[in-house]
């Protein structure tokens, strides 16, 4: 199953609607490596480096991700289920 596929189950979120604007940027922070715009392009790929990257696993960043979409992804709430799918899965 696809990570577009996973997110889409788990929260009625479908990333395939961000635009790449960029408009999430919640700044630089020492406990991310890339920004959310990148993390979902790398869902979209489907590179399981989107389970791997610090972003998701950076609880500064999960606090931030709320409403940081401005095109009404919910960043929340596609982080934890980035996080859970990881969880079933950890040695990917
Ligand atoms: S603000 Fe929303 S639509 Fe724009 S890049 Fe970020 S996640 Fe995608």
């Amino acid at each position: 199953m696809s990570l577009r596929t996973v997110i889409k189950k788990a929260t009625g979120q479908d990333v395939y609607t961000c635009q790449s604007c960029n408009d999430c940027d919640i700044g630089a922070r020492e406990d991310m490596d890339i920004p959310l715009s990148s993390l979902i392009q790398l869902v979209l790929l489907n590179d399981e480096e989107a389970l791997e990257c610090r972003t998701l696993w950076s609880d500064s960043v999960l606090e931030a991700s709320r409403g940081a979409c401005k095109r009404g992804l919910d960043l929340h709430a596609v982080l934890l289920a980035l996080r859970e799918e990881y969880k079933k899965n950890p040695d990917i």
